[in-house]
């Protein structure tokens, strides 16, 4: 008799945001081994309703609680739980038929649910780099202590993570690529003008408002080293940035012979996301493949960290340890949101996150609640600094 494999039980917190629906498809393709258990957003109550509707989650929540009464009206008729609130978040992914929780929200906010799916000990499949940027220590010891394994999304650190597999021996570098973003070849003076519908278009990738401008100003690969660093245990002197605006090799290591081992593959995320669900095994897909003879040129280059300052200041925070990466998350989420919004320029979002990142209080050995305090108070200064 053909054994039945079960289906995992997968929770997607920030399912309608780029990398939920992406997740969405994923499942979607292989019906046999994944199910979407639990589905959250923040606001968009409309599209989460729809996916419940066609995926049959057994619960979703919505973080904005004015919008719980639309979102339980739209799902009345279906056995779905609806909750609200950010504290549901982390009650939903407690629940023992969640397999695995896919942490696709962004900002600091994912924060609190990754922390108690990994209570709870389930596998994370980790999207939301923030976590790692801004409390990387914490999550790693909580990880060890409940024994719950992190599968990168990220496609850097998929590549990494995939680069890894097999090997005993320690890494000698990190060959992290970068695309270079939009402004890649902007001069200084350029980049002084650009405005918020120039930095969304992204060349390879179409990705969330928030992360996308992170990548026009290289903070996104600055996040990515601090995200390697808690993802790998290797020293940011050993994590090598390299601008690759092809976005085919989508990061290497290096090891102590010089072998390089690196991970191609044409940019889409779903290949990430789908290996994150799966691993160690590979699923058939029906995504686009390489095709080795219309890629002419893959180019390299070293990234330039007076035009792109918030790659310099990413490693700068690593340096000073502590509260320092959750000060430059928080002070850049503010930035951020900032530009998107025509209230700071480009070249200003660096020199409030510096200066939040000198203002703000020091803590060398944080704690959880040090973490929300400081997310607090970091944002108030970069705030006040607009
Ligand atoms: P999006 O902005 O497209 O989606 C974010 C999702 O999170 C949405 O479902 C949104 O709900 C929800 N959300 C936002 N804020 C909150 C909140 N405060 N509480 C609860 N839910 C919230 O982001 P992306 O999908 O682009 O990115 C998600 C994460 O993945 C980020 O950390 C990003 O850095 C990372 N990532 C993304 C990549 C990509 O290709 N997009 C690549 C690599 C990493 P709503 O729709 O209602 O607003
Ligand atoms: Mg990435």
């Amino acid at each position: 008799m053909k054994q039945e494999i079960k289906k995992k039980q997968i929770a997607i917190l920030g399912s309608t945001g780029s990398i939920g629906t992406q997740a969405l498809q994923v499942i979607a393709e292989h019906p046999d081994r994944f199910e979407a258990r639990v589905l959250t957003a923040n606001s968009r109550w409309q599209l989460l309703a729809e996916q419940a509707r066609q995926f049959k989650p057994a619960a979703v929540v919505i973080a904005n609680e004015a919008h719980y009464e639309a979102l339980r009206e739209a799902l009345q008729d279906l056995p779905i739980a609806v909750y609200a609130g950010s504290e549901a978040l982390c009650q939903v992914v407690e629940s023992s038929e969640v397999d695995m929780v896919l942490t696709a929200m962004v900002g600091f906010a994912g924060l609190p649910p990754t922390i108690a799916a990994i209570r709870a000990r389930k596998p994370i499949a980790l999207a939301n780099k923030e976590t790692m940027v801004v409390a990387g220590e914490l999550i790693n010891s909580l990880c060890r202590e409940y024994e719950v394994p992190i599968l990168p999304v990220d496609s850097e650190h998929s590549a990494i993570f995939q680069s890894l597999v097999g090997e005993v021996s320690p890494i000698e570098k990190i060959i992290l690529t970068a695309s270079g973003g939009p402004f890649r070849t902007f001069t200084r003076e350029q980049l002084e003008t650009v405005t918020p519908a120039m930095a969304l278009k992204h060349p390879n990738w179409d990705m969330g408002a928030k992360i996308t401008i992170d990548s026009a100003s290289m903070m996104n690969k600055g996040f990515e080293v601090i995200e390697a660093k808690w993802l790998f245990g290797v020293e940011p002197d050993r994590i090598q940035v390299v601008v690759h605006p092809q976005s085919v090799v989508h990061s290497a290591v290096q090891f102590a012979d010089g072998a390089v081992k690196a991970q191609l593959g044409v940019p889409d995320m779903r290949v990430p996301i789908q290996l994150a669900f799966s691993f160690p095994e590979r699923l058939q897909s029906s995504f686009d493949r390489l095709d080795w003879f219309t890629m002419h040129d893959l180019t390299f280059e070293a990234p330039d960290t007076e035009r792109f300052r918030c790659l310099a200041l990413a490693y700068e925070a690593l340096d000073r340890g502590g509260n320092a990466p959750c000060i430059v998350n928080a002070a850049n989420e503010i930035v951020n949101r900032a530009f998107l919004e025509g209230r700071c320029r480009f070249l200003q979002m660096a020199d409030v996150i510096a200066e939040t990142l000198d203002r703000a209080s020091f803590i060398k050995q944080p704690t959880y609640e040090d973490y929300l305090h400081s997310d607090q108070e970091a944002r108030r200064l970069a705030a006040s600094l607009l």
